[in-house]
């Protein structure tokens, strides 16, 4: 997985942007709600997500360590019906400053197999974390069930509410079989 980092701040929208610095005290409570506004680059999120938790100090970085919960609807991968689902998972993730990049190859080795985000100074954007999570949870091929029939490559209809106009079309392969058994006899 590529490593995060969190380049832009923010100025607008709910942005809760969690510096190292005040971390170094004490660790520091979040409670991001994205809505609609905030979500727009990500349809398939449906209702508000929520992403609540603690921040503390590690290393030069920090844990964030919480709970994320939405409502999604990814489409199918057949018939483009958003299919309802919820997002509910506990999340503990470790954020490096990217200062450390380049500095120690063990750094890397180690960002590359395990949920290692980056971010650049003073500190990690908790919105933007949840929008990533979000974007991690969505399944690559849902289906609305299992044997979903998909739209007819012609008008576009939806077959699992049943046929559309479109003439049948014959299949080559039985065909072939017939004309191998006339030909036969
Ligand atoms: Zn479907
Ligand atoms: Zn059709």
């Amino acid at each position: 997985m590529a490593p995060t980092t969190f380049s832009r701040k923010r100025t607008q929208g709910i942005a809760v942007l969690i510096e190292v610095q005040d971390l170094r005290l004490h660790p520091v409570d979040f409670d991001v709600r994205l809505g609609n506004a905030e979500l727009e680059s990500l349809p398939e999120v449906t209702g508000e997500l929520r992403f609540r938790g603690q921040a503390r100090l590690a290393g030069e970085g920090m844990i964030l360590k919480g709970h994320l919960h939405g409502e999604i609807a990814p489409a199918c991968a057949r018939c483009l019906t958003p299919i309802p689902m919820e997002v509910d998972r506990d999340l503990e993730l470790l954020y490096q400053p990217e200062s450390v990049l380049g500095e120690s190859a063990e750094v890397e080795i180690h960002a590359a197999d395990a949920d290692v985000g980056f971010f650049a100074d003073p500190g990690v954007d908790v919105a933007e974390v949840a929008r990533e999570q979000v974007v991690l949870a969505l399944p690559m091929q849902p289906l609305c069930r299992p044997d979903c029939r998909g739209l007819c490559a012609r008008c576009g209809a939806n077959l699992n509410q049943g046929p559309c106009a479109c003439p049948a079309v014959a299949d080559d392969r039985w065909s072939a079989l017939k004309t191998l058994r006339k030909e036969s006899r």
